[in-house]
């Protein structure tokens, strides 16, 4: 991913809010990289501008692919990311469906992310039936699923409590560690990002504030 001087500034009726201001950032391929900083410093804002959901206001970005079959991007929300009509299996299989892939690629590639969030006995309940744990974990599911070029995930563990924020942390870096894929991880916990992440990004109060960062030095558990 490569990220030349973005700006995002949104326009009201009588001001205007700057989001974020001249970010660069480069992120390689494979790397877990955690943006970290206060609330309403614009880590949403940069991360909905990567998934394609809010324009720049100047700058531009660029999402190298490898190939045209396969999504450039997935996201993960911090809550309401599942679709509630559909069952969890249904969910998790969303993404694939909507690329026409064989029903058996469909299948198989739904039931092994099911096995490793440990969904495969729920695959038929829907999300309301579900715990707020269950629900990320078919969010993460469906995510990896898809198998995408990046996976962007906004807070996904934040409404969770502490017990279960571990045991889904260590689910992800499992699925991580497997499949490599390059990820940007929004945190405002320096602790998860400790945790997950290769490099971490501190972001500003103060939009157009330099950002600094932590090469993590501590080995992954
Ligand atoms: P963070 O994710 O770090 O909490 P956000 O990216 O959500 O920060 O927000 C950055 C700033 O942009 C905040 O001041 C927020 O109020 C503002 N903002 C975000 N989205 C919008 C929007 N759609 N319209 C107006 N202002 C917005
Ligand atoms: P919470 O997020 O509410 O704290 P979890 O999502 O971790 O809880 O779920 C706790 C346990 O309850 C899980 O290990 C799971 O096996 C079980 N569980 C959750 N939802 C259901 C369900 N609908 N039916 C049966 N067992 C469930």
């Amino acid at each position: 991913i490569s990220i030349d001087n973005v700006t995002k500034i949104f326009y009201k009726k009588h001001n205007s809010v700057t989001a974020i201001k001249d970010i660069s950032l480069q992120i390689k391929e494979g790397e877990f990289v955690c943006l970290v900083g206060p609330s309403g410093c614009g880590k949403s804002t940069l991360l909905r501008i990567l998934a394609g959901l809010e324009l720049p206001s100047s700058g531009e970005f660029t999402i190298a692919s490898e190939s045209d079959e396969r999504p450039l991007q997935s996201m993960v929300f911090q809550e309401k990311g599942v679709i509630p009509w559909l069952t969890v299996e249904e969910n998790v299989a969303f993404g694939l469906k909507m690329r026409h892939l064989p029903k058996e690629v469909i299948q198989k590639q739904t039931n092994y992310y099911l096995q490793k969030v440990g969904l495969s006995q729920f695959s038929k309940l829907y999300p309301k039936e579900l715990s707020g744990g269950m629900k990320q974990r078919i969010s993460i599911a469906r995510a990896f699923a898809n198998d995408p070029e990046i996976l962007l995930m906004d807070e996904p563990f934040a409404a969770l409590d502490e017990q279960n924020k571990f045991i889904l942390q260590e689910e992800l870096l499992s699925i991580w560690s497997e499949t490599k894929k390059t990820v940007l991880f929004i945190t405002h916990s320096i602790d998860e990002a400790l945790l997950l992440s290769d490099r971490i990004i501190l972001m500003s109060a103060h939009p157009g504030e330099i950002m600094k960062e932590i090469k993590v030095p501590i080995p992954r558990p």
